[in-house]
């Protein structure tokens, strides 16, 4: 059986791949593998979440379980509320950034930590061993729905306190804080001025995923509003990303790299969290504020996992997927928002000049796709031939596909967690030999590709 879980949860085209009849295995499967007893479930707003819901409902309470619906809210108020209530797991039902056609489940345990590969490997069993395990007629779980999003709030707002008038224009994507991130902000003292605040699950506005191209509108929103900055979420509000006041988008890097360097500074060093495939302007930051930089595998279950095993102040992948853990440790995009307004006015400077304190290199991303699901020969063809294709002495890290580099730049290759492809990343200091770098990571893996998949 192909692995269930990607990166980030279950995820793929609807009716195609992920169906009511695969939401109600794993509604059964969480409900066996916490024992019979509480789980939180949400949803964003797709077309297809409440027919994935109700299968997934179907299967918690065939399993004993009983489920506490809290409706459409954010993956990261899913996590934090399946935590404050004293549940015993939590299920999104979720395609995240990805287009609308496509949906999924994110999952959660007690303490709001998205499953790790331990628990995605039980789940994975028990959908395949099937329908095994059920209640007896008599035992079959119940269902309450929840508005506890008031929690959340309460939660933020005894944390944080922004003192300036912020004039702020937020791009809700018509996804899942559409309802949240407005109130929350306006009670924080911001002057908010919504686009796509009408939830909608085929998202007539603008692509789920806050990339520079969809975010046009919101920049040129920003600009003639005069307004101080634009923020943007992903589908499910994990994801955050700005535009800054001159209308200017935010390179995803270069704000996880200020984020990062505002929050050595404020705590006088620490560890900060990052995926390998994230800026080297993280290290330059890093030793620029006392800090010390642990890199992990892609995803932000394997970044939110370093966190707690390190003791870190902050982690955070160069999609704007950002982790506080001094207040839950699931990435939250509206909660970085804040927390990225309460960095620059502590800082007392424009946003542009925020993110300006930090290094903006070129990275260049792309990626090959592949025939097979299975890229296991072609990456270990690749661990061959790439270094040696180098004249320079460089270094190779594996821990997650092949990473070449020096003190300079860098140049990853790695299979998608999410889709049948190998991803190209390519990292220096000037925009050419960032390029010459992409190309000839792209010429090694499509010829790789073509040689073993021919
Ligand atoms: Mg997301």
């Amino acid at each position: 059986m192909p692995r269930l879980f990607g990166t980030s949860g279950v995820r793929g085209v609807i009716n195609a791949e992920v169906t009511p009849k695969l939401a109600s295995k794993l509604g059964l499967a969480v409900s066996r593998l916490v024992g019979g007893k509480k789980i939180a479930v949400a949803r964003d707003t797709r077309r297809s979440g409440i027919m994935l819901l109700s299968g997934l409902l179907s299967g918690i309470m065939a399993g004993g379980s009983d489920a506490v619906n809290l409706g459409i809210v954010p993956t990261p108020v899913l996590a934090f509320l399946t935590r404050a209530l004293g549940l015993d797991a939590g299920a999104m039902i979720t395609a995240s950034h990805n287009p609308p056609e496509y949906n999924g489940m994110k999952l959660f345990d007690e303490a709001g930590m998205a499953y790790g590969p331990v628990q995605q490997s039980k789940m994975e069993e028990t959908v395949e061993s099937g329908w095994k395990g059920v209640a007896g007629w008599n035992q079959v779980g119940g269902i309450v729905e929840a508005d506890e999003t008031g929690r959340y709030i309460e939660m933020i707002c005894g944390k944080v306190q922004l003192t300036k008038n912020w004039n702020i224009v937020v791009d809700l994507g018509c996804g899942a804080a559409c309802f949240l991130a407005p109130e929350l902000l306006r009670l924080l003292g911001c002057h908010v001025t919504s686009l796509n605040s009408q939830p909608d699950g085929f998202f007539p506005g603008r692509t789920p995923e806050p990339s520079p191209e969809a975010l046009a509108p919101l920049s040129m929103l920003v600009k003639a509003k005069g307004a101080d900055i634009g923020i943007a979420y992903d589908g499910d509000a994990d994801r955050v990303s700005f535009v800054d006041e001159r209308g200017s988008f935010a390179s995803f890097d270069r704000s996880l790299a200020a984020m990062a360097s505002y929050s050595l500074r404020r705590s006088g060093g620490g560890t900060i969290v990052t995926p390998i495939d994230a800026s080297m302007s993280m290290d330059d930051i890093a030793a620029r504020e006392n800090g010390k930089v642990v890199r992990t595998p892609v995803g932000d279950v394997q970044v939110a996992r370093a966190i707690k095993e390190r003791g870190a102040i902050f982690g955070g992948e160069p999609c704007g997927a950002w982790i506080f853990p001094e207040f839950h440790m699931c990435p939250d995009g509206i909660l970085s928002s804040i927390m990225f307004l309460d960095a620059i006015e502590t800082e007392n400077v424009s946003a542009s000049t925020f993110l300006s304190r930090v290094p903006d290199y070129p990275v260049l991303r792309s990626k090959v796709n592949c025939p097979s699901n299975d890229t296991s020969c072609i990456m270990s063809r690749l661990k061959e031939r790439l270094a040696p294709r180098f004249r320079e002495k460089v270094d190779v890290l594996t821990l997650d596909g092949i990473k070449v580099f020096t003190s300079d730049w860098w140049l990853l290759v790695r299979s998608s967690g999410t889709e049948p492809t190998i991803r190209i990343t390519a990292e220096a200091k000037t925009q050419k030999k960032a390029e010459d770098l992409l190309e000839l990571g792209l010429s090694e893996v499509s010829n790789t590709v073509r040689e073993i998949c021919n």
